[in-house]
């Protein structure tokens, strides 16, 4: 029996505020333990919880951008249960009232089948719990440490429908996400750090079929990797219990990065054992509808919108598209847009992008966001390459210049003198005496050893410095080569 699986994603996203989500501490990533907390977050008696507004304004930000339905009135919920990262006994979070849902992430599907619009089933905004601290060696193996510097911090936690079909397509859907998000601003997208979180529900059901098999909730798969192998694993494990006649508990698995396996870690929690209820600390949210527009006017253009663009307005190929606009820096594209403006060849413009502009950026020789290279620069540099007033490997070296101090490409070129020769008269007076010096290798030229046109281009540019137009360079030389 051929058996198919069924994957929705859990996001939590930490919301890129400068305070806490119900007290005034700091945000702040890497800060000494418990360096950033307070009464309120460390949950002391008589405390009371104060909403941060800047949160509500990136979660709707977020839940516009997805396309969902926002509720002018949603509710705080209390999930309770006990652990040493969790002070209160219980976590502030939105359970029957979110603030956003049904919404659409649409996606690229595999090996170019398509496109696949993932329903997103509700967005709610929620505290982050503290950070457990296993000691592994030294005098203090054994024990743990709580640091509460991420406690209170505030998340967004995106739940998708069970649409995904793949462990491919799960990591397309995290990787869209993520660009959605780190474009909007509201949260910069870091797995290391923990900003964006991921675990997976996942079961398999015989093809064909229209009732879901047995779930499994996938934890600690942490990076794009690690969400694509913890699935491939979980979905082979589960196929192959029930094949031997087995059934698949229902259980939260922890993934093991170094043995590619997912263990066994508790079985899964019903949602009545966090007997959630109604947040006694906190009015329901109402939220002012001039205010949801003024955040639905801002929303920038999203990385998906500016792909289909690119490929529409400036007729480049896909792979183009996508590699300018997704999984980069939204400012790529910013810049794009703005050189465009300038200058005509949208194709030859990518290269630059894909070539030396991202060698750079990755090889940490520039940063986008501080950038020297302009885009009036970049259109004339390009100009002047198109013009053949310089050559390509000049234009690389003055790329280089640019992006470090700026300035302006014309006078780079004539400080440094890379202007390439096209004047006509010059070329062949130098190929005139490159032949008449080689007059041997000439000879077999002519006589039908055509590779020898190497080797005179390349005593020509020697002779020229470089500098020769190359184009021109051959094709006066092989006008002369070949009339005797
Ligand atoms: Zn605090």
């Amino acid at each position: 029996m051929e058996y198919v699986p069924v994957i929705g994603l859990e996001v939590h996203a930490q919301l890129l505020t400068r305070s806490k989500i119900f007290c005034g501490c700091s945000t702040e990533f890497g800060a000494p333990p418990n360096h950033h907390t307070c009464p309120i977050c460390l949950g002391m008696p008589g405390v009371l919880p104060v909403l941060n507004r800047r949160v509500v304004e990136l979660a709707v930000r977020t839940g516009l951008a997805l396309g969902c339905e926002i509720r002018a009135l949603s509710q705080w919920a209390r999930t309770n249960y006990f652990y040493p990262d969790l002070p209160k006994g219980y976590q502030i979070s939105q359970y029957e009232l979110p603030l956003c849902e049904h919404g659409t992430l649409p996606i690229d599907l595999p090996g170019g089948a398509g496109e696949k619009r993932v329903r997103i089933k509700r967005i709610h905004m929620e505290e982050d719990a503290g950070k457990n601290i296993h000691q592994a060696g030294g005098a203090a193996a054994g024990t743990s440490l709580v640091d509460f510097n991420r406690a209170g911090v505030p998340l967004v936690e995106i739940v998708s429908e069970p649409d995904l079909g793949s462990p491919e397509e799960a990591s397309a859907y995290l990787k869209g996400l993520r660009d959605v998000l780190v474009t909007l601003g509201v949260c910069n997208g870091n797995m290391e750090q923990g900003s964006f979180r991921c675990d997976a529900n996942v079961s398999v059901m015989p093809a064909g079929a229209t009732e879901l098999g047995t779930r499994t909730e996938l934890k600690n798969i942490n990076s794009f990797r690690f969400v694509r192998e913890a699935l491939d694993f979980e979905i082979k494990r589960q196929i192959e219990v029930l094949r031997s006649g087995g059934k698949v508990v229902q259980e939260t698995r922890l993934y093991d990065p170094d043995a590619r396996r997912t263990q066994s870690m508790r079985s899964k929690e019903e949602a009545h054992d966090y007997r959630y209820f109604p947040e006694p600390d906190l009015q329901p949210l109402r939220l002012d509808a001039g205010w949801m527009e003024e955040i639905r006017t801002g929303l920038p253009e999203l990385p998906r919108d500016r792909m289909l663009r690119f490929e529409r307005q400036y007729g480049l190929p896909r792979e183009d598209a996508q590699a300018l606009t997704c999984d980069v820096d939204p400012a790529v594209g910013v810049l794009f847009d703005e050189v465009m403006r300038r200058y005509g060849d949208a194709k030859k413009l990518a290269n630059w992008f894909r070539g030396e502009l991202f060698r750079a950026l990755k090889d940490g020789e520039a940063r986008l966001d501080e950038l020297k290279l302009t885009s009036e620069a970049f259109a004339a540099l390009l100009g002047l390459v198109d013009s053949a007033a310089i050559s390509l490997n000049a234009a690389k070296e003055v790329f280089a210049t640019l992006l470090k101090e700026g300035g302006d490409p014309a006078k780079i070129v004539e400080a440094r003198g890379l202007r390439q020769v096209s004047d006509t008269q010059e070329i062949e007076r130098v190929i005139d005496e490159v032949i008449a010096q080689h007059p041997d290798e000439a000879t077999r030229y002519r006589s039908g050893k055509k590779q020898l046109l190497g080797f005179f281009t390349g005593q020509v540019m020697k002779a020229m410095k470089g500098k020769g137009n190359p184009v021109l360079v051959n094709q006066t030389l092989q006008r002369k080569l070949g009339s005797s």
